[in-house]
């Protein structure tokens, strides 16, 4: 059923677009500091509930595992609406509504926008038929890929990994508990190269691999191979050399969610929706200290939100940003004191 949300009339209306972690400590920073005069309304076009994509690759290796985050309840509070399947296509500055891909339209006295990012593809042949590693979704799909390629095969899955960041390796890391034998293949010389120096690095490399993971470090891939049936068989490199693999994930990066803020369309005679935002050079769209838009009533936070010329892909800053939001709609005048780019 497609439709037009209304409110009652006393109350201001917030729309949250996107469901992720940013959303929910948004809801949550609300929700604690008290909902009278208000109504939020989380839209996210993932099924689920709000979860907890720190932890996501506990989920790879155990399906049952709840990552809800918070206390359920919350979702109940009468000034608190979560529509999930519903994902937002159309943000109307001007009517101060967005659109949904179901046909639905939100009005709002505030928007926020916490779409975060999702996990860049393969850029080469074969890229298609690469997992990736972002949601609860992609995670399940890996687990029952390997449990049904084990049965097929009659043999152990050999899973190549492309990225030997942090997420690569946790993901190397799951796919060999779930009794795959796993490669892992970085173009940096060494492992987690955005966190560590190369004597790090290294070290982390021999600490890996004496757990039996393999890791081919400074050679970069150039295909990934399948037979007639799309079945994967391996990765060709650059070098020439094939790593045989039954799977592959690739874990090399991520880019916000940004394509609410892109477009050509307008209100007639009004700006475009790119000529109103402004996005970052590697995209993002571009907030001030109090996590806004220029567009009054419009913030972002989370991965979507470039502060300071870049997007962190960390959810400590996604969680500050979040209760920033919060404080300044409760008249306060919290501000966002830039990055720490620590990784926990
Ligand atoms: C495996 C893994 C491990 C991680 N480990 C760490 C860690 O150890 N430490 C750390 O700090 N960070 C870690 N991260 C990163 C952390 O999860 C993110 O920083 C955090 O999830 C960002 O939250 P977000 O809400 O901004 O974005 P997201 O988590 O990306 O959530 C955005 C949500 O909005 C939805 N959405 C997008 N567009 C729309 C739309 N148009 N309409 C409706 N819904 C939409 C998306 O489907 C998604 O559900 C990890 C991430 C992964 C994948």
């Amino acid at each position: 059923m497609t439709g037009h949300t209304s409110t009652p009339e006393n109350q201001r209306r917030i729309v949250v677009a996107g469901g992720g972690p940013a959303a929910h400590r948004f809801a949550d920073a609300m929700h604690t500091r008290g909902l009278e005069g208000w109504h939020v309304t989380v839209l996210t076009e993932e099924a689920h509930v709000p979860y907890d994509r720190v932890t996501l690759s506990k989920a790879l290796t155990d399906v049952d595992y709840d990552l809800t985050l918070g206390d359920m309840s919350m979702w109940e509070h009468e000034s608190i609406s979560l529509r999930t399947g519903e994902r937002v296509v159309k943000i109307n500055p001007e009517a101060k509504s967005v659109e949904t891909a179901a046909g639905n339209t939100y009005d709002y006295d505030h928007l926020v926008v916490a779409t975060g990012s999702d996990a860049a593809q393969l850029p080469f042949p074969g890229g298609e038929l690469a997992h990736v590693y972002r949601t609860l979704d992609d995670v399940w799909a890996i687990n029952k890929a390997i449990a049904e390629l084990t049965e097929k095969l009659g043999r152990t899955v050999r899973t190549v990994t492309i990225g030997g960041g942090l997420l690569g390796l946790e993901a190397a890391a799951g796919t060999m508990e779930l009794g795959a034998q796993a490669t892992v293949i970085n173009g940096s010389r060494w492992l987690m190269n955005a966190q560590l120096d190369e004597g790090a690095g290294q070290a982390l490399g021999r600490l890996v691999t004496a757990k039996g993971l393999e890791v081919l470090t400074g050679t970069y891939p150039a295909e990934v191979l399948s037979d007639d049936d799309g079945q994967v068989t391996g990765v060709l490199m650059k070098d020439g050399r094939v790593i045989p693999a039954d799977m592959v994930i690739a874990s090399i990066g991520i880019r916000p969610r940004d394509e609410l803020f892109r477009g050509t369309e307008g209100a007639a005679d009004g700006p475009t929706v790119e000529q109103l935002f402004e996005l970052g050079k590697k995209g993002g769209v571009v907030i001030n200290d109090h996590c806004a838009t220029p567009v009054p009533g419009i913030f972002a936070i989370g991965e979507v939100a470039n502060f300071d010329g870049m997007c962190l892909g960390l959810v400590a800053p996604a969680n500050t940003m979040a209760e920033i939001v919060a404080d300044r709609l409760h008249g306060g005048q919290a501000t966002f004191p830039g990055f720490d780019t620590a990784t926990k």
